[in-house]
């Protein structure tokens, strides 16, 4: 018989140990176990406030606590971060390791200042528990079944720690999005068949839901400036009819380089090297001419076909090639709207869909699958 499974560590135990103790391999291990943390933040401080209380006293308390949890001088979460993280970060992490460290500060700070004024007073709640007698302890407990982390959450892992390896960093940016972002700043003009209202889906005029996650690429060069690498993962929504290969919301993975001296081949080399990593080593990669109106020229990026290793079938049409994404040179008006100076820097991009690649690496027909939220079909992974 196989020994039983450990029990995963909480993050109450998790702060507690130093980084090498905790299995991390990049910054990105770093990054999820900081976003754990500020999960668990959120959770606490919302269930507190759901709850509510029942006197001055009890909610002066509650918050106590919750200060102590997090902001106790010694054995504090926040100091528990900085004593067995953030010091432990090796030199190569060192800097990261402080900016993910600074923000969550920030935010606990901010939850424990918000606090007392969120959590509602409630009287005469006491009645309900008591009139309706004690619980009967010797009832079964509820069991939850552990989940598992969703494919297309695990693949767009499996993406970034290939791209953060190669030293790029993530970029995040509003789903609401201006229309200057998402259109006007990547050079998409107002005839673009893109802007036709069925593909988009507006909140008002000059308001929507981004239709791609680029938006990004202009908000991480206004904001950082060159040179630049950086991976942009997140949701995108399109005013699309729900079919197999459709959906309304799908996540893609925006890649963008900035620097002197950046050429195709320097574009070339990543994605095919991103490739082989992904789908295996024995992919061959091929790049097609195509159009964007944000890159110049512009290119598809398809791989040997993974179901029939380029022999050719259905899946590829008998070609042997499978397109997977659409790539390119940065268009120089696009960098000069990023505030870059295109006689100076010149950049490369690409965007794919992670929906698409998570069917292709396992092989699912039914880009809806993802979405439905069937056990039989999420407990596969
Ligand atoms: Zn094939």
């Amino acid at each position: 018989m196989p020994p039983p499974a450990r029990p995963p560590m909480t993050i109450d135990q998790k702060v507690r140990k130093p980084l090498k103790e905790l299995d991390v391999k990049g910054v990105g291990d770093i990054q999820r176990l900081f976003f754990e943390l500020s999960q668990t933040l959120d959770g606490e401080a919302n269930s507190l406030v759901i709850k509510g209380a029942r006197s001055e006293a009890e909610r002066e308390q509650i918050c106590k606590t919750f200060r102590n949890r997090w902001l106790g001088r010694k054995s504090g979460l926040i100091a528990q971060a900085d004593e067995n993280w953030l010091k432990t970060a090796g030199t190569d992490y060192k800097r990261d390791a402080g900016r993910f460290f600074n923000a969550l500060r920030a935010q606990v700070e901010e939850k424990v200042t918000a606090l007392p004024a969120e959590i509602r007073l409630h009287v005469g709640v006491d009645a309900v528990f008591t009139d309706a007698g004690s619980p009967d302890l010797t009832l079964p407990g509820h069991r939850r079944p552990r989940g598992s982390v969703h494919p297309v959450t695990r693949v767009m892992r499996e993406i970034e720690d290939i791209f953060l390896g190669l030293g790029f960093s993530i970029e995040s940016g509003p789903e609401i999005e201006s229309v200057y972002y998402n259109f006007e700043a990547l050079n998409i003009p107002e005839s673009h068949p893109a802007r036709d209202d069925w593909d988009t889906l507006y909140v008002d005029s000059q308001t929507l839901l981004r239709t791609h996650t680029s938006p990004v690429q202009i908000r991480a060069m206004e904001k950082h400036g060159a040179p630049l690498h950086i991976l942009c993962p997140g949701k995108c929504y399109r005013h699309d009819n729900p079919d197999s290969t459709h959906a309304t919301m799908f996540h893609q993975v925006e890649g963008l380089a900035v620097d002197t001296d950046i050429s195709f081949a320097d574009l070339k080399g990543t994605l095919d090297f991103f490739a082989r990593k992904f789908f295996g080593e024995k992919i061959r990669t091929n790049f097609f001419p195509s159009f964007f109106p944000f890159t110049e020229p512009s290119g598809d990026l398809a791989i040997s076909c993974v179901f029939c290793e380029g022999e050719g079938c259905r899946v590829c049409k008998e070609s042997g090639w499978v397109e997977v994404m659409g790539c390119g040179m940065v268009h120089p008006e696009v960098l000069r709207h990023g505030g870059i100076d295109p006689e100076r820097y010149s950049g490369w991009a690409f965007g794919l869909g992670v929906e698409r690649f998570a069917m292709m690496k396992y092989d699912i027909n039914d880009i809806q699958l993802f979405h439905q939220g069937d056990v039989r079909f999420l407990e596969q992974f």
